[in-house]
């Protein structure tokens, strides 16, 4: 254990007077400790992206959290900084070149604890494993992660054996590259790491935290186009309503995902074909 254990994310706030202009990234975090990731990319630009507004936003500028872009491209070869090349055995499109990419995952290890349980080091990738909630509080708990976009036709396998670096995917679809997936990936991250959403029990609640889909939510007004908000929701009853909302919960699970509502079962010693009333 690092001195990046659980305990930092109750981090002390050193606040620190600025004269100039504070930019939300590439500054070390004020919260010590912080949860930091870094992005190993050809498009820096398109960081924060979406992580920089609303709360994950809000975090970084608190400094609960940090982001550290690593552009590729300065590593690259020649006058225009080649980063890829033709794949071997022929085929459509570019591939990310080992050799260039291995500077940038060395400069991206600067700084970082060698344990990869603390600190992993992950490959967007359609092929990698599916990216999931487990993984997201995984990464919660470490002490920061690199990441590494892939574009083009992806990576030199080399660099990702030489590594041992893990591949995650987003899901079973092809994107153009990896950083809309890393965005994605530290989104569903930082979210976890406390004071960073004002309200830590909506992350217990929410969908996949007990391993089943969220309930349906409502809000004001009472009623819409005819429309009202279950009954049980207005009557004040937080037993009736907690009991309600597993019901929905499961019922949900069943009917859209049978894999998580199967897991789920097991997990209970239940029979997932019984008949409940719910
Ligand atoms: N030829 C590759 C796809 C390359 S897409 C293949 O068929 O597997 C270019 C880059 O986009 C990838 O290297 C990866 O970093 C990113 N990417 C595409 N789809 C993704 C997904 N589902 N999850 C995570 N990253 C993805």
């Amino acid at each position: 254990m690092t001195g990046d254990g659980p305990g930092r994310s109750h981090g002390r706030l050193t606040i620190s007077a600025s004269m100039r202009p504070r930019s939300l990234m590439d500054e070390p975090p004020r919260v010590r400790g912080a949860w930091r990731a870094k992005v190993i990319t050809l498009f820096p630009e398109a960081f924060p992206g979406t992580l920089g507004l609303s709360l994950t936003g809000r975090a970084l500028e608190l400094g609960l959290w940090a982001l550290e872009t690593i552009d590729l491209r300065p590593f690259g070869e020649g006058r225009h900084r080649n980063v890829d090349d033709t794949p071997a055995g022929g085929g459509a499109g570019m591939v990310l070149r080992a050799d260039i990419l291995d500077r940038a995952i060395a400069a991206a290890a600067e700084g970082t604890p060698p344990d990869r349980a603390a600190w992993p080091v992950i490959a967007l990738s359609p092929r990698g494993r599916p990216f999931d909630q487990a993984m997201a509080r995984r990464l919660a708990a470490g002490a920061g992660v690199t990441l590494i976009c892939g574009r083009f036709e992806g990576i030199d396998q080399r660099v990702l054996d030489h590594h041992a670096i893990e591949e995650v995917s987003l899901g079973d679809f092809v994107l153009t590259g990896g950083e809309i997936a890393a965005q994605a990936l530290i989104d569903a991250t930082v979210r976890l790491i406390p004071r960073v959403l004002g309200n830590q029990a909506s992350t217990e609640e929410e969908s996949f935290s007990a391993g089943l889909l969220e309930f349906p939510q409502y809000t004001k007004p009472a009623v819409w186009n005819g429309r009202a908000i279950p009954e049980v929701l207005l009557s004040g009853h937080h037993a009736r309503i907690a009991d309600w909302r597993r019901d929905m919960a499961e019922r949900l699970t069943k009917e859209r995902r049978p894999d998580l509502w199967r897991a789920y079962c097991a997990a209970r010693d239940r029979d997932p074909v019984e008949d409940r009333e719910l």
